[in-house]
């Protein structure tokens, strides 16, 4: 199964992925991910890519393309993957469809997560990580148990330096204009879902995973 999570920043990719990634079986792949962990390691993409991010603009193309190949590469998506913040505008979509096509393979569909926008600063904003293992927590919506220490393994969270309001109006905005058009891009070829990401986190889970069901 090889499925893309499409919706503005925010919008519950990264939260719903981990589910999927547990109940299907396929490795979660964030683009934005590999990204900070380049960052957190000092390489040279990392090194490349961080003030793109730290603007929250997008990373261009050349960067992306070959770190997305490498993970591609690895044996664990043999058997499917979901993809989250790739791709992210058109040129990627298009070099997506390349890609797959020389494995052999396709996107069997995309999930697009719809939440109202006043909804998605407040989400950004209150979104905490941990450093350690990478859970995800909000600081109202789903708080830890101990604020800023992990419930699974107790190390720190940590807060997005791009997750600022000033920084998150800026990601939707480079969202509305480079990632949005890729909802007709998908219409075109009949393999889009919506799902209202504004319902509560279990609600939200099983309408995708309804969806997911279905495909089978
Ligand atoms: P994305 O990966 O799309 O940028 P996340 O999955 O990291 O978004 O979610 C952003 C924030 O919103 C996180 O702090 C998460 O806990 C919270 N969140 C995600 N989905 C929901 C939901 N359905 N209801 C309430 N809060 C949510
Ligand atoms: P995310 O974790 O998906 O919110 O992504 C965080 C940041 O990483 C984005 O604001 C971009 O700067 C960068 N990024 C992640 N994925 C991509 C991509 N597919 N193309 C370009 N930049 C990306």
């Amino acid at each position: 199964m090889r499925i893309i999570l499409l919706g503005p920043p925010g919008a519950g990719k990264g939260t719903q992925a981990e589910f999927i990634k547990k109940e299907f079986g396929i490795p979660h792949i964030s683009s934005g991910d590999i990204l900070r962990a380049n960052v957190k390691e000092g390489t040279d993409l990392g090194k490349e890519a961080k003030g793109y991010m730290e603007a929250g603009e997008l990373v261009p193309d050349s960067l992306i393309f070959g770190m997305i190949e490498e993970r591609f590469g690895m044996a664990d998506c043999q058997k499917g993957f979901l993809l989250d913040g790739f791709p992210r505008n058109e040129s990627q979509a298009v070099t997506l469809d390349e890609m797959l096509t020389k494995m052999g393979t396709k996107i069997d569909l995309v999930v697009l997560l719809e939440v109202e926008p006043e909804l998605l600063i407040a989400r950004a904003v209150g979104r905490r990580v941990c450093q350690n293992c990478g859970a995800g927590y909000h600081i109202e919506n789903m708080p830890s148990k101990v604020e800023g220490i992990c419930d699974k393994c107790e190390n720190e969270l940590f807060h997005r330096p791009d997750d600022t309001e000033e920084t998150v109006k800026n990601r939707i905005e480079v969202y509305q204009k480079n990632t949005k058009p890729l909802i007709d891009f998908y219409k075109n070829q009949k393999k889009i879902r919506a799902v209202d990401s504004s319902k509560p986190l279990p609600e939200v889970a099983a309408m995708i995973s309804k969806i997911l069901n279905d495909l089978h």
